[in-house]
């Protein structure tokens, strides 16, 4: 488990390549130039959309050793890693979709082997490498209440029951209730009143874009933003009603550096960007919608938190002996990320946090104990054995050496991932968690959507809204 001058227990991966529709095409997606660096493909096809690249002992994507022997990383290291490390590149958007808790994911699996592969559940993080978007845990029953009222289509595809369920829930049972409801509804309506309504609505929103607004405050950023991006998602899946999504799920832009947690059973769909992505060793996934694949949704509504609001936004925690490492960790014990970022003319010691850690360079180029660090290479970074430590003095075998060139114009950037040793230190929370205090977090709040309305503004609008409106509901 050494490299030639013996020193360190870094060994270079072959991961392996996903193309999904979805992906980004050709030499654009991160994937696709990540896969040529690491030699698992020849050329980048310029049709070809790169989606993903799994580092990580998966069944289904097991990676290799480098060394031109082809044996898995899962044989070469006698397990499985308890953690899936990914990069993703999404030129559109993925399914809208969640993760099923341990014990669901049993009862699937043992149902339904086809479709739920594993038995685990997936809790998964994603840290944004590009400006990345993405739907995320249910909106605030006020602003689904705001949205019915403003998009009579979107209120047409759902019962008349679960309506006034939205506008009477005054109690957060009952509000919790209500969303179920809400989401039921919408998820069961008719196919063909749903795209007619959804037809509807996309004609009416793409004459309103067009109008330029003689009173701003007609129509706040949050609801045009919400508006663009119907447009958008119908635009990537004619026809598929799941475009009205972002009428109850959080729409979120989130910048390089910022990353979210998703527990099991939170909705969510990633739309555009790169990011790295950190999850339990699993592949099980529940789909709702905007996808030709097989859609649960009896399953989708049962298993759902209807959690509400959206999720908290984790910067990352620097480590306090070294600031340019930065950990994000969630609240599960199989994984935490650091990502390391070091400037030309710097150099970093890195002690093996002793658990086995999968590294990917994700910008930049440097050296790591005579080895060339390139963007996109990944490595395993095995536990150091104690005579291994002794045999090279005792200074390398537990640690790493990285270094950049004062002549390189850019800082190296890598990622570091392993099982959780930070658990009792989270960086990001669990929304499902009522314990975990909201604001106490190394002073974080909860994520309660960029530019989304005040829970003032939403009072007074809706009432605005609902006086004089034929349609509201009567008791
Ligand atoms: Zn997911």
């Amino acid at each position: 488990m050494s490299n030639e001058n013996g020193k360190t227990a870094l060994i270079p991966l072959k991961p392996v390549v996903k193309d999904y529709a979805w992906g980004i095409r050709g030499m654009d997606s991160r994937v696709g130039r990540y896969a040529l660096e690491s030699k698992i493909i020849e050329e980048i096809d310029p049709d070809t959309p790169y989606a993903e690249l799994w580092i990580g002992t998966h069944a289904k994507g097991p990676s290799t050793l480098g060394d031109g022997s082809n044996r898995t990383l899962k044989d070469a290291i006698g397990e499985d890693l308890p953690f899936l490390f990914k990069v993703l590149s999404a030129g559109k958007a993925l399914s809208i979709q969640a993760h099923p808790d341990k014990n669901m994911a049993a009862r699937l699996n043992a149902e339904n082997p086809q479709a739920y592969g594993d038995a685990n559940h997936k809790p998964e993080m994603a840290i944004a490498l590009t400006p990345f978007e993405a739907m995320c845990g249910f909106r605030r029953l006020e602003e689904v209440a705001l949205l019915l009222k403003k998009h009579p289509e979107f209120a047409a595809c759902i019962s008349e029951e679960a309506k006034l369920g939205v506008f009477l829930a005054d109690t957060p049972d009952s509000q919790k209730e209500a969303l179920q409801k809400l989401f039921a509804s919408f998820m069961s309506c008719d196919p063909k009143r749903s795209k007619m309504e959804l037809n509807k609505l996309l004609s009416r929103l793409q004459n309103e874009q067009n109008v330029v607004h003689p009173h701003p405050h007609d129509a706040p950023a949050w609801e045009r933003k919400c508006a663009r991006a119907i447009l958008r998602l119908a635009s990537q899946f004619p026809g598929d009603a799941g475009a009205m999504s972002p009428l109850f799920l959080n729409y979120l832009l989130i910048a390089p550096g910022e990353s979210f947690f998703m527990a099991a059973n939170e909705p969510h769909a990633y739309v555009a960007g790169e990011i790295i992505e950190c999850m339990a060793c699993s592949d099980n996934v529940v789909r709702a919608g905007l996808t030709p694949k097989f859609k649960d949704v009896d399953n989708l509504v049962e298993m759902l938190t209807y959690t509400m609001g959206g999720p908290s936004i984790d910067v990352g925690e620097p480590e306090p002996e070294d600031p340019r490492i930065v950990r994000y960790t969630p609240p599960v014990p199989e994984f935490e990320v650091m990502i390391l970022t070091l400037d030309p003319g710097d150099n970093c010691e890195m002690k093996h946090p002793g658990v086995p850690c999968i590294l990917v360079v994700v910008e930049g180029s440097g050296r790591v104990d005579g080895q060339d660090l390139r963007p996109g290479r990944s490595y395993y970074w095995g536990v150091a054995k104690d005579e291994h430590a002794d045999a090279s003095g005792g200074a390398s075998g537990g640690s790493l050496t990285f270094s950049v060139d004062s002549s390189r114009r850019g800082p190296l950037k890598l990622t570091v991932a392993h099982k959780n040793m930070h658990i009792e230190s989270a960086t990001t929370f669990n929304r499902n968690d009522s314990t975990t205090n909201l604001t106490g977090l190394h002073g974080s709040l909860p994520y309660m959507g960029r530019g989304s309305p005040s829970p003032a503004y939403l009072k007074a609008t809706i009432s605005k809204v609902t006086e004089g409106t034929p349609t509201i509901p009567k008791l």
